[in-house]
């Protein structure tokens, strides 16, 4: 029998990778975007003629309870969020409600439903925030710093009471940085790779950045929602750890990149303490022991190889035009 997977967030980087692994393994893949922001469809390629897409308001239970009597999903994967942290101190409101009201509507809305649909809940490293151990793991105690994490802590926290409460089979992955050359511009790693990039095309001559010294656990996301899979795939729902379990200074992805392309990066980037985070002294580091006994999973992409192809990608798109001049640093 074909399997459903319905996706929230479907054009962000991981609603791409998923969808792309999903099909492969023969699913009906159901994406939904928001009414309002359709034009992000754009951004998944070609692959949309592979999705079922729904424009859906996700802050109406009753609609999400009617949207999967009709899809009739197996598993449902809840990707949507406003990702970026420094904007949740601009949008606090939103932040929380798009996060932890759209989760708390789906989990009503699989009960009004009455469908035994599966639950993925996409949280994330922050909810450890202010971390003594490290590396963490899942008994690591949670002391979000940013209204991002709270939010994601309330949306975890909602979900382990629906799976205790009514045996909803839902999974919390708590997953680490995890990039790809899909990842939105304004994150560290996809800025220092467009960068190098358009510093080597003369398009540019100068990268600001903030700590050279902060250090991250950064992961390949097309290894991560593979994770994401996993879980849902057990008899048992738990909640997994999911990350590298190995930490990069932001100075050796500088290098890194501008070693690709055979830039000495000391002549090009400038430190600005503007940008300096001030939670960025927190050693954020999986130990993902439970995820390698229990779903055999492990990361296959090492950090060189995926800065390498974050670069190439972007030299590519600089070089053919298929990147908006607004997103050139
Ligand atoms: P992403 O690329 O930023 O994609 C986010 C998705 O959510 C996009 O489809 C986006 O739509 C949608 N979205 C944004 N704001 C929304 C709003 N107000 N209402 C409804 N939908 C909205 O993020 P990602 O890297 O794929 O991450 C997927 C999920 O994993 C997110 O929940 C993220 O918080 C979480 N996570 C990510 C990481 C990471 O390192 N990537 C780590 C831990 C957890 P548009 O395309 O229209 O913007």
């Amino acid at each position: 029998m074909t399997k459903t997977a319905l996706i929230t967030g479907v054009t962000g980087q991981d609603g791409y990778y998923l969808s792309r692994f999903l099909l492969q393994k023969g699913y009906r893949v159901v994406g939904l975007v928001l009414p309002q922001r359709q034009s992000s469809l754009a951004k998944l390629g070609s692959l949309v003629n592979k999705l079922e897409i729904y424009a859906v308001d996700l802050t109406d239970s009753r609609v999400l309870s009617g949207l999967l009597e009709q899809v009739q999903p197996q598993e449902i994967y809840n990707l949507a969020a406003p990702s970026f942290i420094p904007d949740s101190w601009n949008n606090p409101l939103e932040t929380l409600d798009v996060i932890a009201g759209t989760t708390t509507r789906f989990l009503m809305a699989i009960r009004q439903a009455g469908v035994k649909a599966r639950f993925y809940q996409a949280s994330s490293s922050e909810m450890f925030g202010q971390v003594d151990p490290s590396p963490q793991d899942e008994n690591t105690p949670f002391r979000p710093m940013n209204p991002y994490a709270t939010a994601k802590l309330h949306a975890h926290w909602t979900m382990v009471h629906y799976r205790q409460r009514y045996n909803l089979l839902a999974c919390s992955g708590i997953l680490y940085n995890h990039e790809s050359p899909r990842r939105a511009t304004q994150f560290v790693t996809r800025k220092v790779c467009l960068a190098a990039a358009a510093i080597k095309l003369g398009i540019s001559d100068r990268l600001e950045l903030g700590n050279l010294d902060a250090k991250r656990d950064w992961g390949y996301a097309e290894d991560y929602v593979q994770a994401m899979w996993r879980m849902l795939q057990q008899d048992q729902p738990e909640d997994y750890v999911i990350g590298t379990g190995k930490l990069h200074s932001v100075k050796e992805l500088v290098a890194t990149a501008f070693e690709c392309v055979g830039l000495d990066w000391t002549r090009y980037v400038v430190v600005n303490p503007n940008l300096v985070r001030s939670d960025e002294h927190f050693l954020l580091v999986a130990n993902t022991k439970k995820a390698k006994q229990k779903l055999q999973w492990q990361p296959q992409m090492s950090f060189e190889n995926l800065v390498e192809k974050m670069v190439l990608k972007d030299l590519e798109r600089l070089q053919n035009g298929t990147i908006a001049t607004s997103a050139k640093p």
